[in-house]
């Protein structure tokens, strides 16, 4: 469910043009809708509610402060995975006693900086992680409170680079050394174990894998118990998918379904990590048309987004639904499923002005005829995309829009060249 409909052959988010929003904020723009971010947050909600969970937005995801900030409003806390995301997520008004820090890396200055801000649960990735966090909270005469995160190793269920449940990946202790890491922490001074953590992956579309990741929780769960470590928190992380290509995500109460027996048996606070399924459909990447060019056979469509505004195409093969803003007399709005076949149109390279080959938001996709200055929009864009940005090829990152019904206004300025040189000439 989101809020970007066409009425009448032009793409409106809530009751606002597109092309109002291009128009007055210039393209690139990210496009995002205040209501279907906070109706998923609210589906995660209530899905969950028989638990009483926390639920932390993963900041990572998308971490404007404007967002984080409705996200704190509606009492979600966070999920950081480094000091700078802490930053944001405090400055958004989030408290200490409702954040989590995940991360393999963590230094001992941010380390430092979650503990002054009472960050209520690290989640630890290593046995030498752990002991360095004991001994970093010890110094400040404090006591950190760790979940222990397990690789449940998993059979592959995303794309390889973001799988995070598969033996041998980063991320997480190995399931058979949890219950010797436990061991060897008891008694720690600077360090208590109240949870277990895992992160599974992200998007999952099915909900099979949190089946089994909490199975195996519960079995770890009741063995560090009864090493005598007091744990009251299961933390299942984010992942849940959402609608890319078509219809193919779950609902909220389909995780709800495997996740709450599991909470229930392991008499746990439960703590979620969702990012994608909250901000991913409730934001749009707006681009215009430059040019068109046909060369090998292959059609070009040349528009001012590239691969430095969203790069998920070119770095996990990633699907976005692309569609023009206003199609043209007899064209349906986007195709909901792209495995049939779309009348009307034919293969395009979607391409940026990024100076690779590999610089694409989508390959041989089917879209309509277009022409220079015609508005594209790139759907789904919300989560990872702003958030993976960068100035490659000396390009301003884009501005960043949230609408609210008939109203909008803008959340991140479009950088200037001013911006890009800023931290070189003030040095
Ligand atoms: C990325 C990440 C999340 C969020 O994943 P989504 O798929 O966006 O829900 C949650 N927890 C951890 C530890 C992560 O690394």
């Amino acid at each position: 469910m989101d809020h970007f409909i066409y009425r009448e052959r032009k793409l409106y988010c809530e009751d606002t043009p597109v092309r109002e929003l291009a128009e007055k904020y210039g393209t690139p723009l990210f496009v995002y809708s205040k209501a279907t971010l906070l109706h998923h947050f609210g589906q995660l909600q209530s899905a969950f509610a028989p638990a009483n969970p926390l639920l932390c937005y993963s900041v990572k995801t998308n971490g404007n402060i404007h967002l984080c900030r409705l996200m704190a409003e509606r009492g979600s806390g966070f999920d950081v995975t480094s000091g700078g995301e802490l930053y944001r997520a405090l400055q958004a008004g989030g408290t200490g006693d409702k954040i989590v820090y995940a991360g393999v890396g963590k230094t001992d200055p941010e380390i430092r900086m979650a503990l002054d801000n009472g960050v209520f649960l690290f989640n630890v990735e290593s046995e030498e992680e752990l002991h360095n966090l004991g001994k970093v909270a010890a110094s400040m005469g404090k006591v950190a409170g760790a979940a222990l995160r397990v690789n449940p190793d998993l059979p592959p269920k995303t794309h390889a680079k973001t799988d995070t449940s598969v033996k041998g990946v980063k991320f997480g202790l190995d399931i058979e050394t949890v219950l010797d890491v436990g061991r060897g922490i008891l008694g720690n001074a600077g360090v208590r174990v109240i949870g277990l953590h895992m992160h599974l992956g992200s998007p999952i579309l099915k909900t099979e894998p949190y089946a089994m990741g909490a199975a195996k929780g519960l079995a770890l769960i009741d063995a560090l118990r009864e090493q005598g470590h007091p744990i009251s928190v299961l933390n299942m992380g984010g992942g849940f998918g959402i609608h890319y290509r078509k219809q193919e995500a779950q609902p909220a109460q389909a995780f709800a379904e495997v996740i709450l027996p599991a909470v229930e048996k392991a008499n746990c606070r439960l703590v979620l990590e969702p990012g994608r399924f909250i901000v991913g459909n409730a934001g749009i990447l707006v681009s215009r048309v430059l040019f068109t060019k046909e060369t090998g056979g292959k059609h070009y469509l040349i528009q001012d987004a590239a691969m430095n505004d969203l790069i998920r195409p070119t770095l996990y093969g990633s699907f976005h639904r692309i569609w023009p803003a206003e199609p043209a007399v007899g064209l349906p709005a986007p195709p909901e499923d792209y495995e049939l076949a779309i009348p009307d149109t034919f293969p395009q390279d979607v391409v940026g002005p990024v100076c690779e080959s590999g610089d694409f938001l989508a390959q041989a996709r089917s879209l309509p005829r277009l022409k220079r200055d015609d508005l594209v929009v790139t759907f789904s864009a919300g989560a990872y995309g702003m958030a993976m940005s960068s100035n490659y090829n000396s390009r301003p990152r884009a501005a960043e829009v949230l609408v609210d019904g008939a109203s909008h206004r803008l959340i991140r300025h479009r950088e200037t060249y001013e911006d890009l040189v800023r931290p070189e000439v003030e040095v």
